[in-house]
């Protein structure tokens, strides 16, 4: 008998809603993007329980015929996309056609909608991607989608679910993310009958003011310094905190293109602006809308990822540090500067579909002209403002290199020249302030854990199949401790399922590791984690960070290509430390220029 058969659509939707709907905030997010996609100006999000019991969202925008309303649903289904060409000259925040397949696959759903075309809209009501009613009906023009019963379906899923509070921060985090992008829109966020958030349309200036002015003395914009530069290569504008207004608990945005991204070391460019001039542990606010040409950025189009690559990522490193430096520096120079004057900001609304970017008219801001080149720890580049330099005291000597009790914090280096692998297991890297040796195994360890504990974090660890399932025979302890970390096995990559009493079966490996490892990484993880005998989710997770860290990284004698290194140094010089590794070993080591100068 032939055994191979198509999966029904309602199994392969809810596989697809595996990696689509991770959580409320990814549904409302692709909620929120459908209905800015068809042109809302205004959006209503109504919530229950963190997403749990309800998750409405409510638009004015265009709206669909019967006939789409029902397409809607099926998967593959857009009006955005048609032509693999589309997918170069995309305008809209969606085009995979799957969150509504994967949404209504998982959840009950409940729609109204209406064309301004139409006399009469449509309702329907979706079941486990069953249409279990459709009707004319009686509504305004937009669409009015209710998701009901989040993963009422997938109990495993629904487990798998934080408490309420986390789940509405992740909720609001993913709601700011997009509100902060589109301030002509106008939002509104309720969580159980409370309004959390009553956003009305105005400019970014505003739009910030709005979420993160609530219940202060002192309105949280007066605390911004504008910033704004062009160049050829990208345009970057938006607004970085007052050195003394940084604070312990800052806000932190990119966005790119009108999107919403992650970029650490585009994170250490601006800290490296401010170094020298903020107070221990203390850090700015930005908000920085960088626009550029979409081919010179990879992004990554998984729907939940938000980390973007880009062509000329060092170059925009010294644009951006600079422009904050500048910024910085005017601000010092002129504290007269009206922070609250209205219309400052004319900014051009991203990516609305059809609406190309315009000309940037009006602005009242200072236009900072900036070379690509500019490195401001050039003594010889000509003068920026006076007194500038007084803020950025130098940096005192690094110890000797025998020092090793007294590790200086390495965070702030900046390279000035090309990596250099030496022995086969170091790198040797120009920095400003001397030669940095960079051992490539822990320096390999220390990005690959930092990037590990993100995905066990965010859950967005990438599985490539096993051939053959590998069966891992377990003591009852062993057993046991399994089943703690189970979910962030799964969370990065494993596929990994109890098999027997006494066994588990792996059939996927994170897409990093090596295939043949499989048992024995998985084993590995479990002794370590066994072994520091925690029952605190966080420690684990470090552990099983650790753990694939190590036998993901580079190992000593490879040899490296030029563009290796690069991207390793970029990546080590993009953490917030890394002297040492996790485990406590030494990564980098300085010879610093006083050091050299005082030899020879
Ligand atoms: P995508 O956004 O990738 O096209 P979705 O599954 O999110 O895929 O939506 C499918 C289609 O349904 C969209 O292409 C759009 O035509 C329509 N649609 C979804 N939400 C709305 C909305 N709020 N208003 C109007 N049309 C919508
Ligand atoms: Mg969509």
């Amino acid at each position: 008998m032939d055994i191979v058969h198509l999966l029904p659509d309602h199994v392969a939707n809810q596989i697809a809603a595996g990696e689509v709907i991770q959580r409320p905030a990814s549904c409302l997010k692709e909620l929120v993007e459908n209905s800015l996609d068809a042109g809302a100006t205004n959006i209503q999000v109504i919530v229950r329980d963190a997403g749990r019991t309800l998750l409405q969202v409510i638009d004015n925008g265009k709206g669909m015929s019967q006939t789409d309303a029902r397409m809607a649903f099926e998967r593959h289904a857009t009006s955005k996309i048609s032509r693999v060409e589309d997918l170069f000259s995309l305008r809209t925040m969606g085009f995979r056609g799957e969150a509504l397949a994967s949404i209504c696959a998982v959840a009950q759903v409940e729609m109204t909608t209406r064309r301004q075309e139409d006399e009469v809209g449509v309702c329907l009501e979706i079941d486990g991607s069953k249409l279990v009613h459709q009707e004319p009906c009686a509504c305004p023009v937009g669409t009015n989608l209710k998701v009901k019963n989040l993963f009422y379906n997938v109990p495993v899923r629904r487990k798998f679910l934080k408490t309420d509070q986390t789940e509405l921060r992740n909720l609001l985090t993913e709601f700011y993310h997009i509100v902060l992008v589109y301030p002509r829109v106008q939002f509104t966020f309720v969580h159980n009958d409370e309004v959390l958030l009553d956003l009305p349309a105005g400019n970014e200036k505003q739009r910030i003011e709005a979420i993160f002015g609530r219940g202060r003395t002192h309105a949280f914009t007066s605390n911004l310094i504008d910033l704004r530069t062009d160049t050829e290569l990208v345009s970057i504008r938006g607004f970085v905190s007052k050195p003394e207004s940084s604070g312990k608990n800052p806000q932190q945005y990119f966005f790119v293109n009108g999107r919403y991204m992650r970029h650490p070391y585009f994170h250490k460019a601006i800290l490296t602006a401010y170094s020298g001039m903020l107070p221990g542990d203390y850090a700015p606010s930005y908000f920085i809308y960088f626009d550029i040409a979409p081919e010179t950025i990879d992004v990554n189009i998984h729907p939940t990822k938000t980390e973007i690559k880009f062509a000329d990522e060092q170059a925009i490193f010294q644009i951006l540090m600079a422009a904050v430096r500048e910024a910085i520096g005017k601000f010092s120079l002129a504290p007269t500067i009206d922070f609250n004057r209205e219309g400052e900001l004319e900014m051009p609304l991203p990516t609305a579909p059809g609406n190309t970017t315009g000309p940037r008219s009006g602005t009242g801001m200072p236009h900072i002209q900036v070379d690509p080149t500019y490195n401001p720890f050039h003594r010889t580049q000509p003068a920026t403002p006076r007194n500038w330099t007084t803020l950025y005291p130098d940096r005192p000597a690094a110890p000797a290199l025998s020092d090793d009790a007294q590790l200086p914090l390495y965070e702030h280096d900046i390279p000035t020249g090309i990596p250099y692998q030496y022995a086969d297991r170091y790198i040797l890297l120009p920095t400003r302030d001397g030669l940095l040796i960079i051992n490539q195994h822990r320096a390999h360890i220390c990005v690959e854990y930092e990037a590990l504990l993100q995905q066990l974090r965010e859950q967005q660890g990438v599985s490539q199949q096993l051939l053959f399932q590998e069966i891992l025979d377990l003591t009852p302890d062993e057993m046991a401790a399994m089943e703690t970390i189970l979910p962030d096995l799964r969370a990065i990559g494993f596929a990994i399922d109890q098999f027997s009493k006494t066994s588990y079966g792996i059939s996927g490996v994170p897409a990093q590791l090596p295939q043949s490892d499989a048992l024995m990484m998985v084993r590995d993880i479990l002794q370590a984690v066994m072994e520091t005998g925690t029952d605190v989710q966080q420690r684990w997770q470090e552990q099983i960070a650790l753990s694939l860290a190590r036998s993901i990284a580079i190992p000593y004698g490879k040899i490296l290509t030029q563009e290796e290194m690069q991207d390793l140094c970029d990546r080590l010089l993009a953490l917030k430390t890394y002297s040492r590794t996790p485990d406590g070993k030494r990564v980098v080591t300085l010879l610093s220029n006083n050091e050299l100068e005082n030899r020879l």
